[in-house]
């Protein structure tokens, strides 16, 4: 038969197990947003050309910078700028 002392102290070995492993991961969300923030920084400047792409107006569909109309939907390019 277990007893209510048991329960009582796995319970608060649980709560102290739970707040060792929740206090890391909620220390480190600081340095993972930066770290993702600087991850998109390097990539737009080792492609540029992904920064300056451009997007239909129309349909939303991704341009080539040669492109003079969608390609998807045969939208006129720049014209809506
Ligand atoms: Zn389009």
């Amino acid at each position: 038969m277990i007893q209510i002392g048991t329960i009582l102290v796995t319970l608060a070995l649980s709560m102290a197990l739970a707040a060792y492993i929740l206090r890391p991961f909620q220390a480190e969300t600081d340095d993972i947003e930066t770290a993702i923030e600087e991850r998109v920084a390097e990539l737009r400047q080792e492609d540029p050309d992904e920064a300056q792409a451009q997007f239909c107006t129309q349909c939303g569909r991704r341009l080539g910078p040669d492109d003079r109309f969608c390609a998807q939907c045969g939208h006129p390019v720049g014209e809506a700028k």
